[in-house]
């Protein structure tokens, strides 16, 4: 459409528009839509502009490590050491390159996950209701928008219920603008009509608040309004997490200070020790940069990367990317339960009418089954006529439609009105007939804060009667039942045996009106209530088992019935003796008092949105981290407050997607614990990528300073400590980011959100490898030159030693928590095998290459000097497993001593 055209959507009546757009409101076939997609492009905003190769290449160079290198590497060439100041150049180079193509590797991936999550539009394809990608909407779709879901396209609006539009996006108001169809309008608005209140369209990207909608699509992509007002919509997400910021912050820190040691220690080495200050200068320089970590965050980012792919694999997309860290602390995990923790596949099993209990047989939805009595000298007949007027009810007030697919019988819409279509069946009625005798006038949409849905109905005679179903409570408070003691307790027996309970109701209402309004449904007649079926998902009961071993509570946060809830949560051994507070129960406790209920208390039923929050604020005042999942419009504040806001993938709204942390794509609990699984793995392999990289660089910086310090030959030089620096990092190191999760690692307590990175167990650890690490290097390094090699052989077999002594200790690092179970633990990932013979080609390239020769002043080795280099290995292994010994043993002996002290 032009964008002359565009402006004057509002105006004029819904059949210019119709004429306009060349449709009707069957809406487009798929055909007809493919041209116009073809003529008027997809429904898309052009993306925000990433970032230009070029840059994004050069940012890597703008940091305070790179700065120091730089100036090594020119003091280097003034002193006319141009190979030493080459190879830090080289070194520079060869760092940016590798984390600008990591980098990009995993923007793409991530980019790759996003699109997993695009949004999807309810349209009018081929005369039925489709689910169409909002990039494929062309002008002159029909298209259904309900709460929570963002505008697709700019629409002009057919039919609207309670429509409540938040446009601040657009308006930069921040009240949700009530939204009219303006059926009967002869004129629409007029032409000038400020954006604001053009009360009859709803544009593109503002959220559906409350109501319901069908509308026609006027323009897509560019020609939105808010296409024309920005091109700028969402902002791409960088890789930057809280704990990567952290280590970044660290290393900028550790930079500076590594400077500043650097000048005393030039100053110390020249004027206490009379070094020749060239070489003085380029000695610290070697130190300085053996120290810095600079490969670091490059192997954090991508561990991360790997963990945010992994939980792709396994139905979770990571939406902000914190979340990664954030999973693997969560202690408590709060969920719903219809769909998520149950299969959503209902089966009506039990009726009860105002004179009989009826029995349904058959399973799924397929219409194969009988409805009996349940008493024995009861009289089917009979019952079956005390059921109709529920049965077509039921029918009436229902938007689900059934399909044959394969065989097999699937539901369109709501799950519990697909059960109410086959049980109609069951007892002969067809929902299609019944539909077509009673044309619908009106409706009241459900919702999850009323609990109830309500629609006018013509009879064959024109008598008019409003059908209203939904949860018991609701219906039993519209008109008092005169035996309501006994709805009461069948509505408590159904509940018991995990049924979810629906009540029907019906109204005669005066004839010839047009609308539906709740005061209406006033002393509804209860006709009597359905209870359904749902089984908890069998992967559901095994997810919660592996969450109780691994200390993570879960809560069930449901708006059914509490004895319903109950029975569930018993079904699924939520907990051992599951306890249960409603949403009444709720109201009347404050903030301050919940705190002490919501730890011992596992279910909460017949829950509004606001009090997802509450019980969210209440456990994280207890300490805990919480993650929440959530589906309609109203759970965006509690998805946002909890540690890992959690939306429904499939039938979670725009608004609850765009809240949430991580979005499961499968609805499925199951995948929540796969997540906090993969969440604990990422945060063990950064911790292990932390505390391989600092011993190794730190073993090789403390013999360097010792040799500044006491005044012997360096044992390596800036050069060759570069080097090993780079390939340790760049392939060692990065191993550690595919490290398989442990055995066992869901047999663990969460870990403390407040514990530091580096325990101080693990710092100990740490520095005692450092000078475990520098005295096997120091010792090889004495033994050889003490053993007739030269310096520049000993040197060589010192670089060596390092890199065998990297493998080793990689081993050591690996099983921080397990022991090896058998060889193919033991040996490692493909990723592990991988690097290692890239190390061992590179090393072999390094000693023996004359090139490598000429810029590393490295030599070729003999046999005896590689014995001499695996024995220096050897040694790194048995000191670790030495020192892991000793560490079980002080274990042990401190938790003999507690033992007998609780004793005695
Ligand atoms: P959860 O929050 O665990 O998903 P839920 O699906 O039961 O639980 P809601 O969808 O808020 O929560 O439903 C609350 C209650 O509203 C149900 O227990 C039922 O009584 C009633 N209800 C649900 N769907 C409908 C519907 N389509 N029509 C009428 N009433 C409904």
């Amino acid at each position: 459409m032009t964008s002359q055209a565009s402006t004057a959507w509002h105006h004029g009546t819904q059949e210019t528009c119709w004429e306009k757009l060349d449709v009707d409101a069957a809406g487009l076939s798929s055909l007809a839509a493919a041209a116009r997609l073809q003529r008027y492009g997809p429904n898309t905003l052009p993306a925000s502009g990433s970032q230009n190769p070029v840059l994004r290449f050069i940012a890597h160079f703008n940091s305070a490590l790179i700065y120091f290198l730089f100036a090594a590497a020119a003091a280097a060439f003034a002193l006319g050491h141009a190979v030493d100041g080459g190879v830090i150049l080289a070194v520079v180079l060869v760092n940016a390159i590798v984390g600008f193509v990591q980098e990009g590797k995993a923007e793409k991936a991530l980019d790759a996950i996003r699109d997993m999550i695009a949004p999807i539009a309810v349209a009018m394809r081929d005369g039925a209701r489709t689910c169409v990608a909002v990039a494929d909407l062309v002008p002159g779709d029909v298209v259904v928008i309900e709460a929570g879901a963002r505008v697709p396209a700019d629409l002009r609006l057919i039919r609207a219920r309670g429509l409540l539009i938040d446009e601040a996006l657009l308006t930069g108001e921040s009240v949700a603008a009530a939204k009219d169809d303006m059926a009967d309008d002869k004129a629409g608005l007029s032409v000038d009509t400020a954006l604001g209140d053009r009360r009859n369209m709803a544009f593109s990207g503002t959220l559906v608040a409350a109501g319901q909608a069908t509308a026609m699509v006027v323009e897509t992509g560019n020609g939105t309004q808010i296409g024309r007002i920005t091109t700028l919509l969402q902002s791409v997400e960088t890789i930057a997490t809280p704990l990567l910021l952290q280590i970044e912050a660290f290393a900028r820190r550790f930079t500076w200070i590594v400077g500043a040691g650097t000048i005393l220690l030039l100053a110390f080495a020249v004027l206490a020790r009379g070094y020749a200050w060239p070489d003085a200068l380029i000695a610290v320089v070697a130190l300085a940069v053996g120290v810095i970590p600079e490969g670091l965050p490059a192997v954090i980012t991508i561990t991360m990367a790997v963990g945010v792919q992994r939980m792709a694999a396994r139905n979770v997309v990571i939406r902000k990317l914190p979340a990664v860290e954030t999973l693997g602390a969560t202690t408590v995990i709060c969920t719903d339960k219809t769909g998520t923790l149950t299969r959503n596949e209902m089966t009506a099993r039990r009726l009860v009418t105002v004179s009989h209990n009826l029995v349904i047989s058959g399973v799924g939805y397929a219409p194969e089954g009988r409805l009996e009595t349940a008493e024995v000298d009861d009289d089917d007949t009979s019952a079956l006529a005390s059921a109709m007027p529920l049965l077509r009810c039921g029918l009436l007030c229902n938007e689900a439609a059934l399909s044959l697919d394969k065989g097999k019988w699937r539901v369109i819409g709501d799950p519990m009105e697909g059960a109410l279509i086959t049980l109609g069946c069951k007892a002969g009625l067809d929902a299609a007939h019944v539909r077509s005798e009673w044309p619908r006038i009106d409706e009241i949409p459900f919702d999850a804060g009323h609990r109830y849905m309500a629609a006018l109905h013509c009879g064959p005679a024109g008598e008019m009667f409003a059908f209203v179903k939904g949860a018991p409570e609701a219906l039993l408070a519209m008109g008092e039942p005169a035996d309501r003691d006994r709805w009461l307790k069948a509505i408590a027996v159904a509940g018991e045996q995990g049924e979810r309970v629906l009540a029907f109701g019906s109204k005669r209402l005066e004839p010839a009106r047009a609308r539906l309004a709740s005061e209406d449904l006033d002393g509804v007649e209860f006709l009597g209530i359905v209870g359904f079926i749902d089984p908890p998902r069998p992967e559901a009961i095994a997810a919660i088992a592996e969450c109780r071993a691994a200390g993570i509570q879960v809560k069930m946060i449901t708006g059914d019935h509490a004895g319903t809830a109950l029975a569930i949560a018993r079904q699924l051994a939520l907990s051992d003796e599951p306890e249960c507070m409603t949403g009444t129960d709720l109201d009347a406790v404050t903030d301050a008092n919940l705190a002490s209920h919501v730890q011992r208390v596992s279910v909460f039923a017949r829950t509004n949105p606001e009090h997802k929050l509450r019980i969210v604020r209440a456990l994280q005042a207890d300490g805990e981290i919480v993650a929440m999942t959530g589906d309609g419009v109203n759970d965006a504040p509690s998805l946002k407050a909890a540690d890992v806001g959690t939306a429904m993938g499939d039938k979670g709204t725009e608004a609850a997607k765009e809240a949430a942390d991580i979005v499961l794509l499968d609805d499925n609990f199951a995948s929540i614990v796969a997540a906090v699984h993969e969440g604990r793995a990422v945060y063990d392999n950064i911790r292990k990528v932390i505390v391989w990289t600092l011993p190794t660089n730190g073993g090789e910086t403390l013999a360097v300073l010792l040799a500044i310090i006491i005044g012997f030959e360096l044992p390596l030089t800036a050069t060759q400590i570069l080097w090993t620096n780079l390939l340790l990092a760049s392939t060692l190191g990065l191993a550690l980011a595919f490290e398989p999760p442990e055995l066992g690692l869901m047999q663990r307590r969460p870990r403390p959100s407040s514990a530091p990175l580096l325990s101080s167990a693990l710092a100990i650890r740490v520095v005692i490898t450092s000078i475990g690490l520098a005295a096997i290097i120091l010792g090889l390094f004495f033994w050889a030159t003490a053993n007739g090699r030269d310096l520049a052989t000993a040197r060589t077999m010192l670089v060596n030693a390092v890199m065998v002594c990297g493998i080793v200790y990689l081993f050591i690092v690996r099983f921080m928590h397990m022991t090896p179970v058998g060889w193919r633990s033991a040996v490692g990932s493909p990723a592990l095998l991988i690097s290692i013979a890239t190390v061992t080609l590179a090393q072999l390239a390094f000693t023996y290459a004359p090139v490598m020769h000429w810029l590393f002043e490295s030599r070729s080795l003999s046999v005896q000097d590689w014995i001499a280099i695996l024995m220096a290995g050897s040694a790194a292994l048995l000191m670790s497993e030495g020192e892991k010994l000793f560490r079980s043993g002080v274990i042990y002996f401190k938790d003999r001593t507690k033992r007998r002290a609780d004793a005695s």
